[in-house]
């Protein structure tokens, strides 16, 4: 594979990425993405996070070369993907999301054919590693179709990893997959990642997203609305809740709080959400003594990923 010269800043750059299905047909188009701009650094653990329908699997299979554009321009690793198709493809490892596997080849015999589709030389195979690393090397003479769901998820890495790409996307990976296997899909894609692979995510797990991607882009309506390092996002939201548990639960309404979101919890707590730049939990504390409650318990919430997500999608 013909490799630029020195690495690419992006690993996938996207300028005015335009997609609009059934523009020619009878049924009413859908303009699924709209002048995308989007560019994901070389070693980042990316998530590309969005609502059902928000467009993200039509960014990944533009990609791919699964739908075709109908406007703008996308490189993967500094290939462009229609001057450089051939080395564009040969830089991206894509995990589809349907568990589509012909079920008449074993684990090994499926990532032999696969390496042989992308012309990876014998000598050059990594069968038995890529087996044993996504814990199937004990399964590898077994049929297709007697794994289970999880283990055919984490076949789908691995044929996405036979021609050792730089950039590894996985569209909605964990979708059903239960907990432990979803912990060992993640082992592997961590160490895919400290060994210098960039990680493309899609989904609508915040939870995961947030847990594992330092860079999160939110796409809705096909059109990216944020794209941050993800602590950023985060502190985006100048906002935090005081969770005050009441010695004697509260006679509401409590009064002088018209300032503040107040809410109530069937522990019998009650919340107020407020501006960390316009009040302080000294403030907060001073008026809720005032209001005649005696506290018994306190607690602060940050914001998270769902709340930034749920502001900006509104
Ligand atoms: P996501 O992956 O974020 O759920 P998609 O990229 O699948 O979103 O879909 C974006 C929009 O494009 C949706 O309105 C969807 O219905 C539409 N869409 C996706 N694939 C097709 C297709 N093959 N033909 C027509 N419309 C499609």
């Amino acid at each position: 594979m013909l490799a630029p010269s020195s690495p690419p800043d992006y690993a996938i750059e996207a300028r005015g990425l335009d997609k609009t299905y059934g523009a020619q047909g009878k049924g009413k188009p859908v303009h699924a993405l709209k002048a995308v701009d989007l560019a994901i650094p070389r070693g980042s653990f990316f998530g590309l996070l969005g609502p059902n329908g928000a467009g993200k699997s039509t960014f990944i299979n533009t990609l791919g070369g699964l739908v075709k554009k109908s406007g703008g321009t996308a490189s993967i690793w500094g290939h462009d993907i229609d001057a450089d198709p051939m080395n564009a493809r040969g830089a991206i490892g894509i995990v589809p999301q349907e568990l589509n596997m012909d079920p008449f080849f074993s684990p090994a015999e499926a990532l032999e054919i696969q390496a042989g589709y992308y012309g990876v030389p014998k000598s050059e195979r990594k069968t038995e590693e890529i087996l044993r690393a996504v814990g199937l090397w004990d399964k590898r003479d077994a049929y297709a179709r007697t794994l289970s769901g999880g283990m055919k998820r984490r076949m789908l890495v691995a044929k996405a990893m036979v021609h050792s790409p730089p950039v590894l996307v996985l569209d909605e990976p964990t979708a059903g997959v239960d907990v432990e296997l979803r912990r060992q899909l993640w082992d592997y894609v961590r160490a895919l990642h400290a060994g210098g692979v960039t990680i493309v995510l899609t989904t609508h797990y915040l939870e995961e997203a947030q847990e594992l991607c330092d860079t999160i882009a939110i796409i809705n309506h096909g059109k990216v609305i944020a794209c941050e390092p993800t602590h950023k996002l985060i502190s985006r939201l100048d906002q935090k809740t005081l969770v005050v548990t009441p010695q004697t639960p509260l006679a509401p309404p409590l009064r002088g709080f018209e300032d503040i979101v107040f809410a109530q919890r069937p522990t019998g707590a009650f919340t107020l959400t407020y501006k960390t730049s316009q009040h302080s939990v000294e403030e907060l504390l001073d008026r809720i003594r005032a209001a005649g409650v005696t506290i018994k318990d306190l607690s602060i919430e940050e914001p998270d990923l769902e709340d930034v997500f749920v502001e900006l999608t509104a």
